[in-house]
């Protein structure tokens, strides 16, 4: 079959991808959770602990430490849609759960060639996201949106997941990656996997993030729509421009320019995503000293 063919048929059949791998994730949680104070990361584990899935995050993360747990609730929002629970979004929901969509707009937004904005709503769901865990008192509530917000702040730092319209998010943008298995692979895909693969967990995932907390400069925290601006700045490097055979080439200096740029972002989103839970935890706990009659609900 003639390249040009199975370059088509690629774009064509392959879903879209959807985020860091369950990787990036990972390690933007840990590096997180070293950002937190004791109480925080007593408010976050607890809010895990009234969370569904709670068991399954358990066993996955092999580990009853909480950290690592985390670790593995940021990728919930990955995981629900492979999941048949969430394949009817009109099902009722089931106990502990909002609603039984898998809302996979809420991981990007596009943007077309003028800067207007297309299909995702990734910004706005993290602001949505930030508001119900500062002010709910519904401690499942508390327990839904914090996988959530936990999962989108790692998003928003890749490029791609703050894409063009024109080639959805780099979706349909496939590249010659002469390191990879495979002879083309979506850039898209190609950048959520450069944080490490998808199953690294235990002391090897605490390694690297180590390694990233130490090797990485502290971020300024900055707002959402720098996080998005941030990313949206990278996309002018972010496409390859060697040429292959067919289509784009992945040539050294691209690959250790994205290397170290990933490294860095999920660094950041790390940090930030830490610094956010601790604002969260601590203006509920103002709040709660300033009206001590405000009992959470069950
Ligand atoms: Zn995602």
């Amino acid at each position: 079959m003639r390249p040009l063919l199975i370059l088509l048929i690629l774009i064509c059949a392959s879903p879209p991808a959807l985020a860091w791998n369950a990787a990036g994730h990972r390690l933007a949680a840990l590096i997180a959770w070293q950002q937190m104070s004791p109480p925080t990361r007593s408010f976050v584990a607890t809010a895990l602990a009234g969370h569904p899935d709670h068991g399954r995050w358990r066993e996955k993360a092999g580990a009853d430490d909480p950290a690592l747990v985390f670790a593995e609730a940021s990728t919930w929002a990955d995981a629900i849609r492979r999941d048949p629970r969430f394949a009817d979004e009109t099902a009722p929901p089931l106990p502990g759960f909002s609603d039984m969509a898998a809302h996979g707009d809420w991981h990007y937004v596009d943007f077309d060639k003028r800067g207007k904005r297309g299909r995702g709503q990734i910004d706005r769901k993290i602001l949505e996201l930030r508001e119900i865990l500062r002010s709910t008192v519904k401690t499942e509530e508390i327990s839904w949106a914090l996988p959530w917000l936990a999962h989108l702040v790692g998003d928003l730092h890749q490029p791609f997941h703050v894409g063009r319209s024109e080639d959805r998010g780099g979706n349909s943008v496939l590249v010659e990656d002469p390191a990879a298995r495979q002879p083309f692979v979506k850039l898209h895909a190609w950048w959520d996997d450069l944080p490490g693969s998808s199953g690294l967990r235990g002391k090897r995932l605490q390694r690297r993030a180590g390694e990233l907390l130490a090797g990485q400069p502290t971020p300024e925290q900055g707002e959402v729509g720098q996080w998005l601006r941030e990313s949206r700045r990278l996309l002018a490097r972010a496409y390859p421009a060697t040429p292959g055979s067919v289509s784009a080439q992945i040539d050294d200096d691209y690959r250790t320019w994205a290397s170290q740029t990933a490294e860095r972002r999920v660094t950041e989103a790390g940090y930030r995503l830490g610094r956010l839970l601790e604002e969260i935890h601590r203006r509920r706990v103002s709040r709660e000293t300033a009206s001590p009659r405000l009992k959470p609900e069950r």
